[in-house]
């Protein structure tokens, strides 16, 4: 088609309310008792095909294991040779065709999700992912569309970017896809993530094997659909979900395997980075690998922090999805005169907080994932319970009757390197390090090298300076930085998210950054009136 084409401006896909009484609320209760009564059996969906493999595992929502939800069939390695040899015959039309014709498909499926299917992608993240209505509204819908949209935005710009051509010539970048299949490993916390690992080396013209995690089947799947309904071609993106190890074992050491976006936990990345390492000769090309990892993600405040704008960070920033955010604050650091004032209402609040079946609107926290997370967050509530310097002042329970139901809890460290102001928990854990006001600069220190990671982090100051100080003091301490605000809720578009150090390659999901890594470019140069002696003017005499 010949014409200079533009992609629609994006805008942030608006949040809606669910209010009481409200026409969306009604409809996504509707699409709920739908999901929960009748059980969803998911395929492996490859070259376009459904396959029931048979290997068959069950779908339970993580707040009442007695809910089953659907089962899915586990890919094995005759799949997976499958689903590459499907994604190969994808990448010759796929990676030739127009961008703005790749990019009109996922425009598409934004819309999609935004109209008609986004009951049934919230209602299936809230249930399968124990996650409030407007938990799965922000993920599901809202950071889905924008991604999807915001990437055509971006591959545009991208594709707009081409060099300079001197007199007599004309110079061209081509931005090709890579030559091979791209391996997406997506995490269960977010479903916006696997539909956007999958998605953005997709829409750049890549071939896609893409392994949901386990727990997060049930709504990948039918972002998977929400895809196949705004007309992506067969094959271009192969839903493989099943054992982890099996999986990767079959398609990591094939010489086509051509790049890896992962999001999850920093063992597992390394883990993947190693054994690519390990296979580099036998690849074709070198693979890019892109990985956003785990966090220890911090709130420190100055003496002049308004206590009560802290306070409610330090709740919706902990608690919200139970602290299963890679961003969620997990350790703070609070002046002494601060920390009086703001304690006693901290833990009032704190112990006040709403927890139970999602479904029910009034609640503000739902289960953790499943029982691994549960065994392991009881593990760190039970070793506070005896440790020394360390107090449990709120929450510090578990219940697994129902559900994995784990307490929001505050704990107060003494010990600012007490374990769980280090490690990684990825539960409604919140530890609190209270400091001497004069140590403001020490602290600063502390928390720059408390942990291998730097995903995110904020900081609480009413006063300029101190604020300017601390962000230059934590430059390298978090990829996503945050003044006065909440550590969680990057939003596509306007605070590109990544972590550096431990947390990833910081390759900034949903931005041009991103898809750069999905990309080979090709300089071209056409030269229009050729020399036709090989001999240069110098040479006429001696
Ligand atoms: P996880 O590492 O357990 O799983 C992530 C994916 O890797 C899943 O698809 C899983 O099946 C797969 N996987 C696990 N073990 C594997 C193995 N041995 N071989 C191959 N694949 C394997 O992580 P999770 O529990 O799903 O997600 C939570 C983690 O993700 C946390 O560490 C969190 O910080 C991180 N996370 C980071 C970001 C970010 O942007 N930095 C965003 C979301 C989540």
């Amino acid at each position: 088609m010949n014409g200079s084409i533009r992609i629609p401006a994006p805008i942030n896909e608006p949040v809606r309310g669910y209010a009481p009484g409200s026409a969306e609320k009604a409809s996504l209760k509707a699409r709920l008792a739908e999901l929960a009564a009748s059980p969803t059996e998911v395929p492996c969906i490859i070259g376009g095909e459904e396959i029931r493999t048979g290997d068959v595992h069950e779908i339970v929502a993580p707040h009442d294991h007695s809910l089953v939800l659907g089962t899915y069939h586990g890919a094995g390695p005759e799949h997976v040779a499958r689903a590459i040899e499907a994604s190969r015959e994808a990448w010759e039309t796929w990676s030739r065709m127009a961008w703005v014709d790749r990019a009109a498909v996922f425009l598409r499926a934004a819309d999609l999700l935004a109209g008609p299917w986004r009951d049934t992608v919230n209602a299936s993240t809230m249930l399968g992912q124990s996650k409030t209505v407007h938990q799965a509204e922000i993920d599901a819908a809202c950071e889905l569309v924008d991604f999807w949209r915001f990437n055509c935005h971006f591959a545009e710009g991208i594709y707009a970017d081409q060099p300079r051509s001197a007199p007599g010539m004309w110079n061209r970048s081509e931005y090709r896809p890579l030559e091979g299949f791209i391996y997406a490993v997506s995490p269960f916390n977010f479903t916006s993530i696997g539909g956007n690992l999958c998605g953005a080396p997709a829409l750049l013209g890549n071939v896609v094997l893409w392994k949901p995690s386990h727990t997060a089947v049930l709504s990948n799947y039918f972002v998977m659909r929400v895809l196949e309904a705004a007309g992506l071609p067969p094959g271009v993106i192969n839903f493989i979900p099943g054992d982890s190890v099996a999986i990767t074992d079959a398609l990591l050491d094939h010489p086509d395997f051509a790049g890896l976006h992962f999001t999850g936990s920093t063992g597992v990345f390394q883990m993947f980075w190693q054994r690519i390492g390990g296979g580099i000769a036998n690849y074709r090309s070198y693979p890019r690998i892109v990985g956003e990892t785990g966090g220890k993600d911090f709130i420190v405040a100055h003496p002049s922090a308004d206590p009560d704008a802290l306070r409610t960070a330090m709740i919706r920033g902990a608690f919200e999805y139970q602290g299963q955010k890679c961003s969620a604050a997990s350790r703070a650091y609070v002046p002494e005169s601060v920390w009086a004032v703001m304690k006693d209402s901290l833990v009032a609040e704190t112990k006040g907080i709403a927890m139970g079946d999602p479904t029910d609107f009034r609640n503000f926290m739902g289960a953790v994932i499943d029982e691994k997370a549960f065994r392991k967050l009881s593990g760190y509530l039970d070793r506070a319970r005896d440790a020394d310097g360390v107090e449990i002042l709120a929450g510090g329970g578990h219940d697994d009757s129902t559900g994995w139901f784990i307490e929001p809890t505050l704990l107060l460290a003494h010990d600012p390197k007490y374990e769980t102001m280090c490690e990684e928990l990825f539960g409604p854990i919140l530890t609190i390090h209270v400091y001497p006001d004069d140590q403001w600069e020490q602290t600063l220190e502390l928390c720059d090298t408390t942990s291998p990671y730097a995903l995110t982090g904020a900081i609480f100051s009413e006063d300029r300076a101190a604020a300017r100080h601390a962000m230059d003091a934590l430059r390298h301490a978090a990829g996503n930085f945050y003044v006065n605000d909440k550590p969680t809720g990057a939003v596509v578009g306007q605070q590109p998210f990544g972590g550096s150090r431990a947390s990833g390659t910081n390759d900034k999901a949903g931005s041009a950054m991103n898809l750069l890594r999905w990309i080979s470019a090709r300089s071209l140069k056409e030269t229009f009136d050729p020399p036709t002696d090989y001999r240069y003017p110098f040479m006429g005499e001696k």
